[in-house]
């Protein structure tokens, strides 16, 4: 069985913790591949994307270059509405039935993980790789035994870069050079994403 490694996530934008965690993940689980899945609208986001869908995923293609191991995928885009992990995950174990799939997620996402759409199948599905995220405490006492015991715990050096916290910069004015990759940061200026 092929293991791949689903990284889900806004990607608006993608930047440098998006890829350490799944670089991270990729080699403390030996996984085979990575897919990047940038999701049409979030389910628990109270805002929507800033950047549009093609934006979007324009930065994950960009970020993800030459690299080997990693892939994008519209599917979540191209489905549309509201992305629930759930109907990706069918769909992908439909479309791909030799490969096996786990969900990287990172500290923050593991504290929602119980207001996610369906999580108990979800978790019957696949197990979640979770990375650290600096200032954030995981708390998994609240969780279904189920989902608790799919949770596999990875090391990654702690990366304190938000998408919110690149949006910020770039609405104040501020220099959001070497916390994207460098063909991600042209696009961004050039599109004038986020501000200018
Ligand atoms: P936003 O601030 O808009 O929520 P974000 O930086 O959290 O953006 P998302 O697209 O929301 O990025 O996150 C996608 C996935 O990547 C989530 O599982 C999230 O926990 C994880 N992630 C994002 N940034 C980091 C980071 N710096 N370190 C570890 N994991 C991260
Ligand atoms: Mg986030």
């Amino acid at each position: 069985m092929i293991q791949v490694g689903l990284m889900g996530g806004t990607f608006d934008p993608i930047h440098y913790g998006h890829l350490l965690a799944a670089e991270s993940a990729r080699e403390a689980c030996g996984l085979d591949e990575i897919w990047f899945i940038p999701a049409a609208t979030p389910p628990l986001k109270d805002h929507a994307p800033h950047a549009s869908s093609e934006e979007r995923l324009e930065m994950v293609y960009r970020a993800i270059d030459f690299q080997p191991h990693f892939r994008a995928m519209d599917l979540e885009l191209e489905r549309g509405g509201t992305s629930y992990t759930i109907d990706t995950v069918k769909s992908l174990r439909e479309l791909y039935p030799g490969r096996e799939f786990s969900f990287i997620i990172g500290a923050d996402r593991v504290n929602d993980l119980q207001q996610w759409h369906q999580i108990e199948e979800l978790a019957e599905l696949v197990s979640f790789v979770v990375v650290e995220r600096p200032g954030v405490t995981m708390d998994t006492g609240s969780l279904p035994a189920g989902v608790r015991e799919k949770l596999q715990r990875c090391e990654m050096p702690l990366i304190d870069i938000s998408s919110t916290d690149i949006r910020a910069r770039r609405g104040a004015g501020r220099s959001i050079r070497f916390l994207v990759p460098d063909k991600v940061y042209q696009f961004i200026k050039r599109n004038e994403l986020y501000g200018s």
